[in-house]
């Protein structure tokens, strides 16, 4: 079933039927926050200029949305690396990361982006989810494969993902040597601009990645770059970040 939202551009609260756990899905947009240009409005970047108290404002109407409290959040400090980490019970200072995952049902795990790839997982049979930031740096280092693996540390066999909208394959030009190196770790990061030039295809090789793991992939549309109603690095910086987000619900009938 699918729910409109004020905060999210896309968002599934999907329940049990038919496994054992539910998981509720979803992606902000930039609509509805506090902060003001180059910011506005729904920021939920913490390290990217906007002020503390708007970005604070952003994630509590984030949390509410979701039903759970701010503290309830589980964010990464994300590096571009291919580190994966547990969510803690507590909430404490995100740890440098840029993958994942946890068994609770009682936390959210969000990865914040702007261009960059934002992969949301789960396996709703055994009950553990994840969250992956993949740019072309992380995605080269394997961090969706590797947040793949620590699911399956945890338990998961049939995992299932999402893919968030990121740049697309025809806007993320780059140098012909960046190109092949992405092309040498995924030969489908090979693309071509809108102006014809070398570009890569970071999503399109993460979907790759994801289906070498045997993740069942549903990709949803957008660019970041193209779409006002997201943040893109590319189209104008200083900016803020939307999240793509992940929930574990407790099995049916638990409270
Ligand atoms: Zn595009």
């Amino acid at each position: 079933m699918t729910y409109r939202w004020p905060v999210f551009r896309w968002r599934q609260r999907e329940t049990g039927e038919g496994y054992r756990h539910g998981v509720d899905w979803a992606v902000t947009d930039r609509w509805g926050g506090a902060s003001v240009e180059p910011f506005g409005e729904l920021n939920l970047g913490g390290r990217v200029g906007d002020t503390a108290e708007a970005v604070e404002t952003n994630r509590h109407r984030l949390a509410r949305a979701l039903g759970l409290h701010l503290s309830d959040l589980r964010f990464m400090r994300q590096v571009h690396s291919a580190a994966v980490s547990l969510a803690s019970e507590e909430e404490t200072e995100p740890v440098e990361c840029d993958g994942i995952v946890t068994d609770r049902t009682d936390v959210a795990l969000v990865v914040l982006v702007a261009d960059c790839t934002p992969v949301l997982l789960a396996d709703r049979t055994t009950g553990v989810v994840g969250a992956a930031h993949a740019g072309r740096v992380g995605m080269m280092a394997g961090v969706v494969p590797a947040t793949v693996r620590r699911m399956r540390a945890l338990g998961a066999e049939q995992i299932e993902a999402v893919v968030g909208p990121s740049i697309c394959a025809r806007c993320y030009e780059v140098p012909a040597e960046m190109r092949d190196e992405a092309a040498d770790v995924v030969p489908v990061a090979a693309s071509v601009s809108w102006t014809g030039t070398p570009a890569i295809d970071v999503a399109g090789a993460v979907v790759e990645q994801l289906h070498a793991e045997e993740v069942r992939v549903r990709w949803l549309p957008g660019c970041s770059r193209e779409s006002p109603d997201l943040y893109s690095h590319r189209r104008e910086a200083p900016t803020g970040r939307y999240a793509g987000v992940v929930r574990l619900l407790p099995p049916e009938g638990a409270a």
